[in-house]
């Protein structure tokens, strides 16, 4: 049966796949494809846990048959004899083979995504005694999953090899047994490592159920370039393994089970994004000039050194941010020191340099904490009640000075292949800024008495709390240029956590104190001579781009993905008549119908 859920559209496009479900098991675990020649390995770890967890069930047994039935009542004998069963049970055993044997999934996906299965299966029965068996199982798999921790193979980031369909054309993509078609992910939520292994997969789209317009989530969903709802409530729950689903990404819906009919409708609209995407590819190579001359600088935002090729692909003049945080991300997962030393840091820094090709890199120092744990998992709720207000991006580095040096020292020296310009995050406080600033003398005096070789760097502070928006001229003093981020001056400024989907109604970036305060700093920087960017999603969204510009801005960073768009509107706009109009936008008190009006 057909069905929709409704969600928040984060990247565009059309998705037709079969479903892949993450599921958030009650112990956190690494989704990630194997390859082939490791299916036996990854067989035999679920094996190797599974008689270990046998033995200790045994052990269990044996002890409580020693005991009276004051000491051990006679059920809990019969829940060990019953968790034994389910551990044997070739309903889990055969599923989890399967999982890992067709589909290459890594053991710890396969068991996780078998009992979601075999649990659906126990919460549609009728007899009470069964359903409760529910529990039980995913008590085993935890057992099972515990005992798998520590023995995962090095992480294998290559996707499992699947044809397309045979006929792209074809207006019904679900016909014959859809073993070869396109993926789509559906999870509850990703967790930034985890989107990372995802990025370097086969997904032709994705869902989750939580996230907000400008979550991390969302922002690396974008990065993938695939076609993605977030903040899709109970998609997670509502579709199944190996469903057929649409993903429109333009919308944010999400189609399940689609009829012919429907799916020959999508079909026609993912042909006309295609033909839309070939159109703006004939843009790449024209310079970003407005009808009136003024030159316009297109960024691109990267996570990896790697992404430089897309950069350079689409038409970047430069990277405007590198989140660096995302290479300290997930490592645990994959075996791998808990932080990237100094010489790993410089390596990657260098390789983005490099592949820029001697255009500028922007290297935003490490921003972790609130929705973009270290470790993978999401800061609980609990232990902080409001992450986006902690410990966060420039206040970690400087709560933790030696990581931070490492990253300094590792900045400086790739800064000696290359321009790069180092840009701080989350700044509010002119003592934060000094001490930042001492950090930064301190890594070159580090480096000095090393010898090693570094190169200079222009020095940059994101504007994205309303404090440093209010106080620019002690920002100008000590900064070379400004970037303002508008995803989190946006959270900021209006009390909206960007994460959460049940207010992201209210994540309006159009909202009047939200553009004076962009307004204010693109003006102050100008009246200053000095440069600025606007770096988070407003950049990247063309909805916008007219009104940057009428308000003066020239630099814009945003995903490579977002770049021909982008460009199309800068050589449409005129940016004399633009700047009258803008501020017409600025004085209204509901500018976002003026901006639909335009
Ligand atoms: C921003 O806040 O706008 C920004 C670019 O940084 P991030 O999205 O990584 O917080
Ligand atoms: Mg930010």
């Amino acid at each position: 049966m057909t069905f929709a859920v409704h969600g928040l559209p984060v990247a565009r496009g059309i998705a037709i796949g079969r479903a892949v479900l993450v599921v958030s098991s009650r112990i956190d675990v690494a989704h990630y494809f194997i390859k082939p020649e490791e299916v036996e390995t990854e067989i035999d770890r679920v094996r190797m846990a599974r008689n270990a967890v046998a033995d200790e069930l045994a052990k269990l047994q044996a002890s409580v048959a020693l005991m009276g039935p004051n000491d051990a009542p006679h059920e809990l004998a019969a829940l060990l004899e019953v968790h034994q069963m389910l551990l044997q049970d070739e309903a889990l055993t055969g599923g989890v083979k399967h999982w890992i044997t067709d589909r290459l999934y890594n053991a710890e996906w396969a068991l996780t995504t078998q009992l979601e299965i075999i649990a659906r299966q126990f919460d549609e029965m009728e007899d009470e005694y069964l359903r409760e068996r529910k529990a039980d199982l995913e008590q085993v798999v935890e057992r099972l999953l515990h005992r798998m921790k520590g023995t995962a193979a090095v992480l294998a980031p290559s996707p499992p090899r699947r044809k397309r369909p045979a006929a792209e054309e074809d207006d019904d993509p679900t016909a014959g047994d859809g073993i070869d078609a396109p993926l789509v992910l559906i999870a509850h939520d990703l967790s930034p490592a985890d989107m990372l292994q995802f990025k370097k997969s086969v997904f032709a789209g994705f869902v989750t159920d939580v996230g907000g317009r400008t979550s991390h989530t969302a922002i690396v969903a974008r990065s993938m370039d695939i076609p993605a709802v977030v903040g899709a409530r109970t998609a997670s729950q509502l579709v199944r393994q190996d469903d057929w689903v649409i993903i429109d990404g333009d919308a944010g819906v999400v189609i399940v089970d689609p009829s012919p009919i429907i799916l020959a409708e999508y079909g026609f609209k993912q042909r006309q994004g295609d033909l839309e995407r070939g159109r703006l590819a004939r843009l790449r190579h024209k310079p970003a000039v407005t009808l009136d001359g003024q030159r316009v600088e297109l960024l691109a935002n990267i996570e990896m050194p790697e992404d430089t090729v897309g950069a350079v692909k689409a038409g970047a003049v430069g990277v405007g941010l590198f989140r660096s945080e995302f290479l300290f991300m997930g490592r645990e997962s994959q075996h791998q020191t808990r932080l990237p030393d100094e010489e790993e840091q410089y390596q990657a820094y260098k390789r983005a340099v490099e592949g820029m090709q001697g255009m500028p890199v922007t290297i935003r120092t490490i921003d972790v904490g609130a929705d973009k744990p270290l470790d993978g998992k999401a800061v609980s709720k609990q232990e902080h009640l409001n992450p986006a207000l902690g410990l966060r991006a420039i206040r970690w580095s400087l709560a933790d000075p030696a990581m931070f040096l490492t990253q300094l020292r590792a900045i400086l020296r790739a800064a000696a292949h290359g321009e790069i310009h180092l840009l701080i995050p989350m700044l509010a406080h002119v003592s934060e800024i000094r001490q930042t600033l001492s950090l930064i003398d301190f890594a070159r005096s580090e480096l000095d008495s090393r010898g090693a070789v570094y190169g200079k760097v222009k020095l940059g502070a994101m504007i994205e709390i309303p404090a440093a928006a209010l106080t620019l001229k002690t920002f100008l003093k000590y900064f070379d240029f400004l970037s303002i981020g508008t995803n989190d001056l946006i959270q900021y400024t209006l009390a909206i956590d960007r994460a959460d989907e049940a207010v992201a109604h209210l994540y309006d970036p159009a909202h009047p104190a939200v553009l004076r305060l962009v307004a204010d700093t693109i003006a102050e920087c100008r009246r200053q001579g000095k440069s600025v960017a606007v770096c988070g999603e407003m950049a990247g969204d063309v909805a916008f781009t007219r009104l940057l510009l009428g308000l003066g801005l020239r630099s814009f960073s945003m995903h490579p993905s977002r770049i021909l768009a982008v460009k199309q509107e800068v050589l449409r706009a005129d940016t004399g008549k633009l700047e009258e109009w803008a501020k017409g936008v600025l004085e209204s008190d509901d500018p976002a119908s003026v901006l639909a009006g335009n």
